[in-house]
Formats: structure tokens, C-alpha cells, sequence
């Protein structure tokens, strides 16, 4: 005996292959995920999310080396499909060396708002061997909220030792980022 298919019932109805709702580029919700390193060089300042922390070596490379806040850039720039921090900001380019790295922040967020979304919560875990980053970890979570405009209880932060992995000599950051749609589009601001 066939199956009896009721086309009145949606349940019932036979899926066709053409048959798929239409993709849509505005889910109420996005993911992001980033990712950084770099090297520490002896003689710069440590900048990690915003903050410089004493210690005998800083973090080389792009710009003022930054890995937290480069890893949360990546992350809210993939969150809405845009080209990535070495794409926007190339470190060939000699007007980034240097930089404060919450230019970059801010572009990326500025693109999210421009998008139609706010950042909902971000949680990053920080791989270093030193300083320990336990005694900064309240002062790091607040400057990143107040950049992010997100209450401080919506940064995770979790610092781990490169156990196991010979990385001493570099500063890891691993990022993901939750967008939520904005009730309401904001704007620009050129408080940049
Ligand atoms: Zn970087």
C-alpha cells in the first residue's frame, strides 16, 4: 500500500530539491571567531587588550603588537563576512607600525553597527608564559567592555600557561564573538 501524501498538511508534503527557503543574510544572531600571535621582543611596552602591563618584554610585529585586541578585531569583522585585520589594515603598510590597536577595534565595530548588529558577549582565552595575567585580568575585562560598549560581565577572559607547547617565547589569543541583530541602526559616530 503507497503512502497517502496530503499536500494540506506541510509535515506531509513531499520535499522538492528546489524547494528551500531563501538564505538570509540577516540571522538574528552571528558568530565570530579570531585568532592572533605574536612574538615578544625585549625593550617595548606589553599592550594586551588595551592596557600596558609591566614587564621586561613587549609584543613585536603589527602595530603596537596588541594580540587580545587583534584576535577580538578578527573576530568581529568574521562575525559579519568582512576582510579580515591584515586585509584592512596590511602591517606593510608603514602608517599602521605602531599603532594603537583600538583603531582597529573600532573600525571592526563600526562595520558591525553599519551591518545592523550589536556585540552581544565576547570570551577570549589568552596563552602566554608570562607575566601572569590573573592580577590584570578585571582591568583588561573593563577597557575591553568600555571599546565593545558591553557590560564588563559580558568579557570572559581566561588566561593559560603554553603548557607543553615550546611557546615561551610568543603571546597567543583566541577569540569568539556573539552579534546580535540591533533593535535599532546606529550610527557612525566620529568619535574615532
Ligand atoms: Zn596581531
Amino acid at each position: 500500500m503507497k503512502p497517502r501524501i496530503s499536500t494540506d498538511n506541510p509535515d506531509q508534503r513531499m520535499p522538492k530539491t528546489n524547494d528551500r527557503r531563501p538564505a538570509t543574510a540577516q540571522p538574528s544572531t552571528r558568530i565570530g571567531y579570531g585568532f592572533d600571535s605574536h612574538e615578544f621582543r625585549p625593550g617595548i611596552p606589553l599592550k594586551i587588550g588595551g592596557i600596558t602591563l609591566q614587564h621586561d618584554k613587549g609584543l613585536g610585529g603589527h602595530s603596537d603588537g596588541d594580540v587580545l585586541l587583534h584576535a577580538i578585531t578578527d573576530a568581529l569583522l568574521g562575525a559579519i563576512a568582512a576582510p579580515d585585520i591584515g586585509a584592512l589594515f596590511p602591517p606593510s603598510d608603514p602608517k599602521w607600525k605602531g599603532a594603537d590597536s583600538v583603531i582597529f577595534l573600532r573600525e571592526a565595530l563600526a562595520r558591525v553597527h553599519d551591518s545592523g548588529y550589536g556585540v552581544a558577549n565576547v570570551d577570549a582565552s589568552l596563552i602566554l608564559a608570562a607575566p601572569k595575567i590573573g592580577p590584570h585580568a578585571a582591568v583588561i575585562r573593563t577597557r575591553v567592555a568600555e571599546l565593545l560598549g558591553v557590560h564588563s560581565g559580558c568579557v570572559g577572559l581566561k588566561a593559560k600557561t603554553p603548557e607543553g607547547l615550546n611557546l615561551d617565547a610568543a603571546a597567543i589569543a583566541h577569540v569568539v564573538v556573539l552579534l546580535q541583530k540591533a533593535r535599532q541602526k546606529r550610527r557612525r559616530t566620529k568619535s574615532r
